[in-house]
């Protein structure tokens, strides 16, 4: 059983279609694919032209639904990848609510306005102590995110990690406590492997998080994050053996946001 969930499309920032996604999950020989657009509804009302707005919805959920109708023998599972913003997490429970959705990846993507990873721009302009900041704020949203009890997948877990700019201090006790909440939480984490092909060149999360979600016994996701077809299945083999080296005997799969098992 192969599965791919973290995929998005031409309704955020992907480059194909709904229908292209899928036809290379089909190629790739996968059992099930997930489609997982970016929805960010932001506590200052700012719109993002690359995600879905609450009004493109219905449109994308339609679409997704309707594939699955005539999906040539794969399983099409309906996701979407949620921002975190603190205090918003109610209002983005009542906007899914009327959906069918098989699994929910919730994220951290900003801290206070500063975009963690579109490029390293805004890294690079920042001082040390700005960065100790980001890194240290991201953890506590991180955590935060989990206790929403929102999300299914916790999404790249230690995503400021990609243009390699590391905070001066050892914060690994903060990215345990938010290890912590995922756990609390019920949630899986995904081994996500777009990490590889970003200049961290290293998957989210590092080896040490993986074998810490095993001790904690959360349940376990590989993704692509992939942006475009051939992304679909990227690096999974390498992803599989990082599971198997951290302890992990088996994945999950999601159906109407229940965690189904089975053999890694
Ligand atoms: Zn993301
Ligand atoms: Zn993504």
């Amino acid at each position: 059983m192969r599965t791919s969930y973290h995929n998005h499309t031409l309704y955020s920032d992907g480059r194909a279609t709904v229908e292209e996604m899928i036809a290379a999950a089909r190629r790739a020989g996968l059992e099930e694919i997930g489609i997982s657009d970016h929805f960010v509804l932001a506590a200052d009302g700012r719109r993002f032209p690359w995600a879905l707005s609450p009004e493109s919805l219905e449109g994308y959920v339609d679409e997704i639904l309707r594939a699955r109708q005539d999906s040539g023998g794969i399983t099409i599972r309906l996701g979407l990848e949620i921002d975190y913003f603190p205090g918003m997490a109610d209002r983005v429970a009542e906007l899914l609510e009327p959906y069918p959705f098989d699994f929910l990846i919730h994220s951290v993507h900003f801290v206070d306005g500063f975009a963690i990873d579109l490029n390293a721009g805004p890294w690079e302009g920042l001082p040390q102590e700005e960065r100790d900041r980001v890194w240290r704020v991201y953890w506590e949203y991180l955590r935060a995110a989990a206790a929403t009890g929102l999300g299914d997948i916790i999404g790249h877990f230690d995503l400021p990690k990609k243009f390699n700019y590391y905070p001066s201090a050892d914060l690994t006790a903060e990215a345990l406590a938010a290890l912590d909440a995922v756990a609390a939480a019920g949630m899986a984490i995904e081994i996500n492997c777009s990490g590889w092909d970003k200049p961290v060149k290293e998957a989210y999360p590092a080896p040490l998080y993986i074998r810490e979600a095993r001790r904690r016994e959360i349940p376990l996701v590989i993704t692509a994050d992939a942006h475009e077809a051939g992304d679909i299945a990227r690096h999974f083999d390498r992803a599989r053996l990082l599971a198997a080296d951290a302890g992990y005997t088996e994945l999950v799969r999601f159906e109407r946001r229940t965690r189904i098992p089975y053999p890694l």
